[in-house]
């Protein structure tokens, strides 16, 4: 029976970097993927931030294969058929900060980053239970005819879908409020049309947020980025709300499509693909335990997304790679057991990625606590009606509007104390 230093289970940012980091020590790694190749399966936004990555690759983050990088970053408030738009774009950028991407490239290029360096690569291979003995995880079991992989250390990193997660207790599947459902698509244009529309140069690239009256009165977000020559337009809604409305998330694309904002951009462009993909949305409080003997889990297995900064990937990479440096340090003590895996649980804890969870963390009860119309349909309509009364000339005074501007908010909101309210258990949420 052969038997390796760490098995990985999951070729995405999460696993590549734990396989990268292991194998680069000269562990013997395999890295075990359920797709015909890494990023075969997957979906994102999606933008890819540089930082995390030149942590893992300081000499080869320039090569990685991006779409465009971004320069410019919008927040669009949506009512029916107006925006009220709030953007940063900076030349400052270009250091780069993140560039938008495809994760069917993107996967494939990090994934041999860890092969070159020395993990073996076991493709269309699926994961099917963990092995255990006496307590502890000793290897994975997988679909293939005398399959069983054994390990030291068996790296969880199989997505927010993590059944192996879910096989070992460290959660249950996620509540309905816990994850979200989001749709893409990719819409096909000539560059020069992408270039015009988005005010862009080269190899520049935009962003869009749109919150508002696209989601039908749900907890959700829209996306809007800008690639070579496509456009990834995309919408995410809790799970919860899609369960009570009965609502079906492309049923809210189609309708975004239509929104005259997005129409003029997209107009014209050939949808090629279309997909949906779940999104851990759980918060600090979903977080599971990250380790145990003989197991380490990384990535959206163990819901290290910040959804508010649509960050996921350098989550992913970042958790992944301090998997690896613990069970490095594991190996060179001969042991692999909870009390020294949980280094990677205190890694995590000391790191931007928990203390920024922990920021955030207040919002999820808030989302649950206040009626998603009033947040996601009523406000962003009432912004826009009191953004037209502003600056619509029909020879009412500037003080007559305001007055409206200001009572229109307050009254959306249930009047003055209930808008203080809400303002005040906002702000606590999100500090
Ligand atoms: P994944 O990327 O899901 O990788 C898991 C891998 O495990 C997959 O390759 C899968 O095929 C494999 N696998 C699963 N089960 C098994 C098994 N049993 N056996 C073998 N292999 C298995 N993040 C950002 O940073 N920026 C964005 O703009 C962004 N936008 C997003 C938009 C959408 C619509 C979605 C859905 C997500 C977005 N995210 C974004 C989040 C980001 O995609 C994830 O956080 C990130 O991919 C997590 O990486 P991971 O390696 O943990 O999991």
């Amino acid at each position: 029976m052969e038997k390796f230093d760490a098995v990985v289970v999951g070729a995405g940012p999460a696993g590549a970097a734990a396989a990268m980091t292991m194998a680069r020590a000269g562990l013997s790694v395999v890295l075990l993927e359920r797709g015909e190749f890494p990023g075969a399966k997957n979906l994102f936004g999606g933008v890819l931030y540089r930082r995390q990555l030149e942590d893992i690759l300081p000499d080869e983050w320039q090569n990685a294969p991006v779409e465009r990088q971004i320069i410019e970053q919008n927040l669009w408030i949506m009512g029916k058929d107006a925006v009220t738009k709030l953007g940063h774009r900076n030349e400052a950028f270009k250091s780069p900060n993140c560039w938008t991407g495809m994760r069917v490239k993107f996967d494939q290029w990090f994934a041999e980053r860890a092969v070159a360096a020395g993990a073996l690569p076991v493709y269309e291979t699926v994961a099917t239970e963990l092995i255990r003995e006496g307590g502890k995880v000793v290897g994975v079991r997988t679909d293939r005819e005398h399959g069983d992989l054994y390990a030291d250390v068996v790296v969880i990193a199989d997505g927010v879908n993590s059944l192996l997660g879910k096989a070992l207790g460290v959660h249950q599947e996620w509540q309905p409020d816990q994850v979200s459902l989001a749709v893409k698509e990719q819409i096909f244009l000539p560059k020069e049309k992408i270039l015009d529309r988005f005010n862009l140069e080269g190899d520049e690239g935009a962003t869009i947020e749109f919150v508002g009256e696209t989601s039908g009165g749900m907890t959700g977000l829209g996306f809007l980025y800008t690639n070579k020559e496509s456009i990834s337009l995309g919408i995410g809604v809790m799970v919860s709300d899609l369960k009570r409305t009965r609502v079906k998330p492309y049923q809210l694309l189609e309708q975004a499509k239509q929104h005259p904002a997005i129409r003029r951009l997209i107009q014209g462009g050939e949808t090629k693909e279309y997909a949906g993909h779940l999104i851990p949305e759980g918060g600090l409080k979903a977080v599971p335990q990250l380790s145990g003997d003989g197991w380490v889990i990384c990535g959206d297995a163990a819901q290290l997304v910040n959804f508010v900064h649509r960050e996921g990937t350098n989550l992913a990479m970042t958790s992944g790679r301090y998997a690896g440096e613990t069970i490095i340090a594991a190996k060179q003590k001969g042991d692999y057991s909870r009390a020294a895996l949980s280094h990677y649980d205190r890694q995590v804890a000391a790191s931007f990625i928990r203390k920024d969870l922990k920021k955030y963390q207040g919002l999820h009860g808030l989302l649950n606590e206040i009626d998603p119309k009033l947040l996601f349909s009523q406000l962003p309509k009432a912004v826009n009606e009191a953004a037209f009364e502003m600056l619509n000339v029909d020879g009412r005074t500037k003080a007559e509007k305001q007055r409206f501007a200001i009572n229109h908010i307050k009254e959306t909101a249930g009047g003055t104390w209930d808008l203080l309210k809400l303002g005040w258990k906002g702000w606590r949420a999100i500090n």
